[in-house]
């Protein structure tokens, strides 16, 4: 064996290899856990090693040492309540679109599966905002990237660090006509793990589900809210209360190879760089906003035009990267493997999520933090005003 199936809990699971493949013997299949990891035909495959070539894993993709550093609000405040953060992915978007561009990102298909998807329009670009806290999947998209830059569009690529080296191994030149976008990244969940507990919700809601998003900010404005919905009925509570949701701030149920993430640091794979500015009240209190403040990294020349372009449709400041990093661990290093990670995923297939979930992804309220979020808006904006 001479192949990609070497790296075994190595592999980030971008999938590049099976879309290298000239034989087509690499097929990415669901391990016990959930994640997808490549498998390999040994009766096809004639070791050639492009897919080892071309891993991001084990080839380095280029990256930047030296962003420059911005805190960042999209003007747009409609479309900033939307956003995880300040809203910065769409205006990077839309200017892709206005050149006749095209742009790739992450979205839930009808079941709310997260695939990396291409969009050509602006009403389609909602689809592709807030982020979803899973493992998105990208079989075949990079193909489709390189078939768009190859016909001469522009084109904008999002996702994670991994998912964006993966292709720039792929694709393995750089395109003038190319731009990439990486997330700060804390680890990515199961994509099983993730429909067991939407299945899970649906059920409680008397129906399934028909949305879910991890960032809604109807409730509190900017913070860990989710909100899961049926078209009839719907469920918002604090991240810290819910059991996926827990688990996944907490680090507890991610991929393995999140664990040892080269692309949590200063050196980036994308020519922008997004995140949500944790700790701006401490950084730049006067530039606070309960819509949301979006941390950007400016990492290359190409990522320079690109904000200039859309900087009047911004408000911006310039920042550091040791202030920005003060509340954001995952731009010095990966999230850190807690030990119950070992046997977190035990069982959860089980068929009954609820009891999965009390063994495996118990979780305590800390009685302090119940009382914090129980604060009405008005009440917490006031205590902000005086302080
Ligand atoms: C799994 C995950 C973990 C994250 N961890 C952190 C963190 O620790 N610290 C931090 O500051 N920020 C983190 N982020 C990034 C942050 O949540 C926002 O995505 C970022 O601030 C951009 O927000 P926005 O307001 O500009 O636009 P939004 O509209 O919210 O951003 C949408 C963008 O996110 C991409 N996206 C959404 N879900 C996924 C996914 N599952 N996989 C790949 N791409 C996705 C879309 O393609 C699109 O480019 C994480 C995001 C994800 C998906």
């Amino acid at each position: 064996m001479n192949n990609i199936m070497q790296l075994g809990k190595g592999c980030c699971g971008c999938s590049g290899c099976e879309q290298i493949c000239p034989k087509n013997c690499i097929s990415m299949q669901k391990d016990n856990e959930g994640f997808f990891y490549p498998v390999v035909d040994e009766d096809v495959c004639v070791d050639c090693g492009a897919c080892v070539k071309h891993c991001p894993m084990i080839t380095d993709a280029p990256r930047c040492s030296e962003p420059k550093v911005y805190a960042a609000k999209y003007k747009d405040r409609e479309s900033t309540f939307k956003s995880t953060s300040g809203g910065l992915f769409i205006p990077i978007a839309k200017n892709i679109l206005s050149d006749g561009g095209i742009v790739f990102g992450c979205a839930y298909d009808e079941n709310l599966v997260a695939k990396h998807i291409a969009v050509e329009s602006e009403n389609e670009l909602c689809r592709l905002q807030s982020s979803k806290y899973v493992q998105s999947d990208t079989r075949g998209i990079y193909e489709q990237v390189k078939s768009a830059l190859k016909s001469g569009r522009q084109v904008l690529f999002s996702g994670t660090g991994c998912q964006v080296a993966g292709l720039k191994t792929y694709l393995s030149r750089d395109y003038d006509n190319l731009l990439t976008v990486d997330i700060v990244c804390h680890g990515v969940p199961s994509p099983e793990l993730f429909k067991n507990y939407i299945d899970y919700m649906g059920k409680k809601l008397g129906g399934s589900l028909t949305s879910y998003n991890f960032r809604s900010k109807e409730k509190r404005g900017w913070d860990l809210y989710y909100k899961a919905d049926n078209g009839k009925k719907s469920k918002s509570d604090y991240g810290f209360f819910d059991s996926y949701y827990s688990a996944f701030l907490y680090c507890k149920t991610y991929r393995e190879s999140c664990y040892e993430c080269k692309f949590a640091n200063k050196n980036r794979v994308g020519d922008i760089t997004l995140a949500d500015y944790w700790g701006i009240q401490k950084a730049h209190p006067e530039f606070y906003d309960e819509n949301g403040v979006s941390l950007v990294l400016v990492n290359t020349e190409k990522g320079n035009k690109c904000l200039t372009k859309i900087k009047d449709k911004l408000d911006i400041i310039e920042s550091d990267y040791d202030k920005a990093s003060v509340m954001n661990s995952n731009l010095v290093h990966p999230s850190k493997r807690p030990s119950c990670r070992d046997s977190i995923y035990d069982g959860f297939d089980c068929g009954n999520f609820e009891t999965y979930a009390k063994t495996k992804l118990a979780f305590k309220i800390n009685p302090k933090t119940k009382i914090k979020k129980m604060i009405p808006l008005g009440v917490k904006r006031f205590l902000r005003k005086l302080r």
